[in-house]
């Protein structure tokens, strides 16, 4: 069986764009505006030699009770649920917002295995903004560029570390 990596984080910050990289496929649908990959979305990853199956998710509001928001909390845990590695993708340009404190707090609460992509980070040094990410409890914030690719290979080195 080939690991299974789910990609979570608010809306708009770049899941679908990372899911492309990782799948070369067009499959998911990046847009300028929040919220528009509303299902669960597989792929097949592939990095240098790693093979795996990737879940992209819509946008995630761990408190939503009702409407498009719960459907997209539901699809968003059952692809936890059923991942061996999570990638909590933040935007390392917009900053730390509410909302990633509540993913982050509901991913602390799963016991899976999670790591942070700090996406956006093409011509960033490291540092500043990276380091209020570790606010999350997640752990390291790590620097990728899904857009570019810089920095995706050793993301996934880290997720599929042992599996
Ligand atoms: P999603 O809602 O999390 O799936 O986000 P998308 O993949 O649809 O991307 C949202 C926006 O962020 C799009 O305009 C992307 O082009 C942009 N984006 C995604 N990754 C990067 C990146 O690495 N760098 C920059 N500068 N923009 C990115
Ligand atoms: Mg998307």
């Amino acid at each position: 069986m080939k690991p299974v990596i789910a990609l979570v984080g608010r809306p708009n910050v770049g899941k679908s764009t990372l899911f492309n990289r990782l799948t070369r496929s067009r499959d998911a649908i990046v847009a300028d505006y929040a919220g528009l990959t509303r299902d669960r979305h597989y792929g097949d990853g592939r990095v240098g030699t790693y093979e795996f199956i990737v879940i992209d998710t819509g946008g995630f509001e761990p408190d939503s009770s009702e409407g498009i928001y719960h459907e997209m909390a539901k699809q968003t845990c059952q692809a936890v649920a059923e991942a061996d590695a999570v990638i909590f993708v933040v935007d390392v340009r917009a900053g730390l917002s509410a909302q990633d404190h509540d993913i982050a707090r509901y991913l602390r609460s799963t016991g899976k295995r999670v790591l942070l992509a700090a996406n956006k980070a093409e011509g960033m040094k490291d540092g500043p903004q990276l380091a209020e990410f570790f606010e999350l409890g997640i752990g390291e914030p790590i620097a990728v560029s899904s857009a570019h690719g810089q920095g995706v290979r050793s993301l996934i080195d880290m997720a599929l570390e042992g599996l």
